[in-house]
């Protein structure tokens, strides 16, 4: 299985060097040369077996002979075993024929885990087999830095450094950064926002003494491997609803559009999927984009639902390559396009987007209210997030077909915004009753490249 960039102009890899590189040297992002299919009689055979049973069997065609079974079989095991549910990714009803997927039974409580946790196993395997070290650098807003760090911790190869805005995340999102022991892992609050902290790290990414010095690697949304763990739970939670004999529907809350895609990927693959419905906030350029108002930039506005606050959506690209041919020059000028503040699709791309996605957007004040709703007609407690989609999917489902709306955190992840609509304080799962307590470990250090630099090459492990 080769992969390729989405610019035309990188060479093609294979699946570690894929995983190892992220994000392709002429800037694009790597898709697989062609989907491997999964026929109906193997999506059938999907049925009752193991989360992790499910996962070997969808991604194996993807990986090839990077690892050999067993090796793979027991990288998926340790993945999964630090979740907090037998089944992973448990379906719930809510309604007549409206589930939601909970993807929040991970460390850190959001669906970034089921992505990471697999990425820090399969870089340690990869990374031992060929006796290099790397060190890990990433910016978050919140979510992704703590599931890179709970992915990392005390792996033998990595270290960890995570740049977060300081006073701008959630005190859980930075407690689950800061209370991690081991030693290779770095907590470091910036003195300035996200958008210091990205461009920090696109700096040191560009400057290629440091970067060969330290063997930087990145885990950002775009690396592939983030990708193929979440199709996963597309083909498990279908396989349960009766798929491939009955047909499914998915409602995806979308920020960076990697999850989505994950669901687009599934559907390649041969699962058959209805509707595919793209969920935004107030933030909502790919809902205008969907709608055929092109592609624009314009102010994020913070929302109640922080993690899909975008303003580009890095993993869109790889939609649009398919949408415009797989013609990698037209999508290297769209993203040039994109540098001074958008674009305009063509019909015939907007048609095969429109053929594929379905779009919708909530409103503060309705992400508030569909949360109050929830708990009052389905006696659950969801997250602003998952309340996007739930909004969505009812705006959208056809009654007749099983729609799964994908909760992508733990209510407890976001209890201000929970505790705000229902007057309900959204606890933690037992087994992080604690997190409050535990002490915490943390670097504050100024919105200054050379500092981060000079604290990053004194902490690498020698
Ligand atoms: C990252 C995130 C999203 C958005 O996922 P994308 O793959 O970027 O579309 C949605 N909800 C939560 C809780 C997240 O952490």
């Amino acid at each position: 299985m080769k992969y390729i960039s989405t610019r035309g102009q990188a060479p093609a890899l294979g699946f570690e060097d894929t995983m190892l590189t992220g994000l392709a040297r002429d800037g694009g992002l790597y898709v697989p040369e062609s989907v491997p299919q999964m026929s109906t009689e193997e999506i059938a055979a999907l049925a009752g077996l193991s989360y992790e049973e499910t996962a070997f069997r969808v991604m194996r065609p993807f990986v090839g002979d990077t690892f050999a079974e067993d090796e793979f079989r027991a990288i998926i095991a340790r993945a999964y075993a630090g979740f907090g549910h037998a089944a992973r990714a448990p379906l719930v009803q809510l309604a007549p024929n409206h589930f939601l997927l909970e993807l929040f039974h991970g460390p850190t409580l959001a669906f970034k885990d089921f992505a990471m946790q697999l990425i820090g196993q399969l870089f340690q395997a990869a990374l031992a087999r060929r006796g290099e070290r790397v060190t890990i650098v990433g910016a978050t807003s919140g979510d992704t830095g703590s599931a890179a760090i709970e992915a990392f911790r005390g792996l033998d190869n990595v270290d960890v450094f995570i740049l977060f805005p300081h006073g701008r995340v959630s005190e859980v999102q930075r407690r689950q950064m800061t209370t991690p022991s081991e030693a290779n892992v770095h907590a470091l609050a910036v003195e300035g926002d996200f958008d210091d902290c990205q461009a920090a790290l696109k700096a040191m990414f560009a400057d290629d003494a440091f970067r060969d010095h330290v063997r930087l690697a990145a885990v950002n949304s775009i690396n592939w491997a983030r990708v193929l763990a979440q199709v996963v739970y597309y083909f498990s939670s279908a396989v349960s609803l009766g798929a491939p004999q009955r047909r499914v529907s998915f409602t995806v809350p979308t920020g960076n559009f990697g999850d989505i895609f994950a669901g687009y990927i599934a559907q390649r693959m041969g699962l058959p999927v209805d509707q595919l419905v793209v969920a935004t906030n107030q933030n909502d350029i790919l809902h205008r984009c969907l709608g055929g108002q092109g592609y624009h930039k314009g102010p994020t506005v913070p929302s109640i639902s922080p993690s899909m606050d975008i303003q580009v959506s890095s993993n869109f690209e790889r939609a649009l390559f398919d949408a415009y041919g797989r013609d990698g020059g037209a999508v290297a000028q769209l993203m040039d396009e994109l540098k001074s503040g958008g674009f305009d699709v063509s019909q015939g791309a907007l048609q095969f987007l429109g053929e594929v996605f379905a779009s919708g957007r909530a409103s503060e004040e309705e992400t508030l209210a569909t949360i109050a709703a929830t708990l009052k007609d389905s006696a659950k407690l969801i997250c602003p997030h998952s309340a996007v989609g739930v909004k969505v999917a009812n705006a959208q489902r056809d009654p007749a077909v099983p729609m799964i709306t994908l909760a992508t955190a733990h209510p407890a992840k976001f209890p201000d915004a929970v505790e705000r609509a229902t007057g309900v304080h959204p606890p933690l799962p037992p087994r992080m009753a604690d997190l409050y307590e535990r002490s915490e470990r943390v670097t504050r250090i100024a919105n200054d490249l050379t500092a981060i630099q000079d604290h990053i090459r004194g902490h690498i492990a020698a």
